[in-house]
């Protein structure tokens, strides 16, 4: 085994319990709408080195640039390369794992499709313009390929101004199973959607119900690794079609992290399949509704509060955020955050609070967070 293959293992370990990822074709397409124009490049193939052209993104007004790449089924790629106009180095290789550690700006795999959104700061400054290649990975091991000259790749972009004296708000939709004690219980779903504002408020960010959906018949039970998502796929597939630009929230049975590289699988207190959510399978936020370490299938009893946490820490994910430090000790590339953090790992940890200015501005660059004026 080479040390990148164990670092790749190990890095897969530390994001037990954190991730997140995203589905629905269509609902990005129709939430970049709101502000520029959507521009389109491609789609261009993935050639002999796995790697396709480079794709240039011109300079533009804005802060950050929101980027929707679409593959084809089956297909695993990452960001490989980015080099901003004056010419320094991002991104210059494909890094294996779930998302690339030693990056400059740092993006997680994409499979089949994906939204990147790239914010600026540390001195990368998108609306400048860049480059960008993407690379194939292979989905089994989240390593580099070389497959040929299969595949396409279609890329659109989109510029976002800066709103520093904004605020930002997010749909959500609840897709509650029986096995949680949200099912048919509307004024705890409520509660739970108030702590979550109180918890989303340092941020800037408020959230708003939608529609909550039913999953009577969901399984008891869901396992699912990084690029292993039909499980969880199947279960957002109960509910009706996603409404755009709305976070799905699915509270489902019990939840188990299953890595084929390392056993047994883990119970995890949410998870979500991407970081960077949006596109993609399985494009969804997932709350355990059930122990998995339980007799005849106890529900999960965490306090409403932390469950708050949580969900809001998943949603970080989902906006983009890595966790502040690892649990092997890998920082986030912000430079106001430290473990003391909501998006600590263990979010349900009583030191595992607030949020920093870089975190805001990460999360009100999402398409899918619309703006309304502060009322300060
Ligand atoms: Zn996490």
């Amino acid at each position: 085994m080479t040390s990148s293959r164990t670092r790749a293992l190990v890095v897969l370990l530390a994001s037990v319990g954190l991730v997140a990822c995203a589905g629905d074709a269509e609902a990005p397409r129709a939430a970049l709408k709101e502000d520029a124009p959507l521009l389109t490049a491609g789609p261009v193939v993935f050639g002999a080195d796995g790697l396709t052209p480079p794709l240039s993104i011109p300079p533009f007004a804005g802060a950050s640039v929101a980027l929707w790449a679409t593959a084809e089924p089956g297909v695993c790629f990452s960001l490989a390369s980015l080099v901003d106009f004056q010419g320094r180095r991002w991104v210059d290789r494909r890094e294996a794992g779930p998302y690339c550690l030693d990056c400059g700006v740092r993006t997680s795999l994409a499979q089949e499709e994906a939204l990147f959104v790239l914010s600026g700061g540390g001195g990368f400054a998108p609306h400048e313009g860049f480059t960008v290649r993407f690379g194939l990975m292979a989905c089994e091991t989240l390593t580099p390929s070389s497959r040929g000259a299969a595949p396409r790749l279609r890329l659109e972009w989109r510029p976002r101004p800066e709103a520093p004296t904004m605020r930002g708000l997010l749909r959500l939709r609840f897709l509650v199973s029986r096995h949680s004690l949200l099912f048919r219980q509307p004024g705890r779903q409520r509660e739970l959607l108030e702590r979550l504002n109180d918890e989303l408020a340092e941020a800037g960010l408020g959230v708003t119900l939608a529609a909550s959906v039913e999953l009577p018949d969901a399984a008891p039970e869901a396992r699912f690794w990084v690029t292993e998502l039909s499980e969880l796929s199947a279960l957002v597939a109960r509910a009706p079609p996603a409404l755009d630009a709305t976070v799905d929230v699915v509270f489902a049975g019990c939840l188990r992290y299953d890595d084929p590289f390392f056993g047994p699988p883990v119970s995890v207190e949410g998870f979500t399949p991407r970081v960077g959510g949006g596109a993609g399978p399985a494009s969804a936020v997932f709350m355990p509704g059930l122990r998995c370490d339980g007799f005849g299938a106890d529900p999960t009893n965490a306090p409403m509060e932390t469950s708050a946490r949580v969900l809001a820490h998943e949603l970080g994910h989902f906006l983009g955020l890595y966790h502040s430090v690892e649990t092997d000790g890998t920082p986030d590339l912000l430079d106001d955050t430290g473990e003391q953090n909501i998006m600590n790992p263990h979010p349900s940890r009583a030191g595992a609070r607030g949020w920093s200015p870089s975190q805001r501005r990460q999360m009100l660059s999402h398409p899918w967070v619309s703006r309304v004026s502060d009322p300060e």
